[in-house]
């Protein structure tokens, strides 16, 4: 009867970036300087006021870099420079 148990949290399979829920309206983008890219998923677009409810910020070297979704957080910490310097 529980066969589908896959644990609390269970992610879904594929790009971190693929759900596109905080993405979905491509109104988004008339919100202006509350909005950034994601300098891990370049190319996803953050708002800002969001990602910081979500605690998905980072502020490295003097700069905030707002991800895109939970899974950028660790990956930028891994290698902040690299990520910093492709913004
Ligand atoms: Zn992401």
């Amino acid at each position: 009867m529980t066969t589908e148990n896959t644990g609390p949290q269970a992610l879904p399979t594929g790009s971190c970036c693929g759900g596109g829920q905080a993405a979905a309206a491509p109104s988004a983008a008339a919100a202006g300087d509350d909005t950034a890219v994601c300098p891990v998923m370049t190319g996803s677009t953050v708002v800002k006021s969001v990602a910081e409810a979500q605690g998905l910020f980072r502020d490295h070297d003097g700069n905030r870099y707002w991800f895109c979704c939970a899974g950028c957080g660790p990956v930028f910490d891994a290698d902040p420079a690299r990520y910093a310097t492709a913004v």
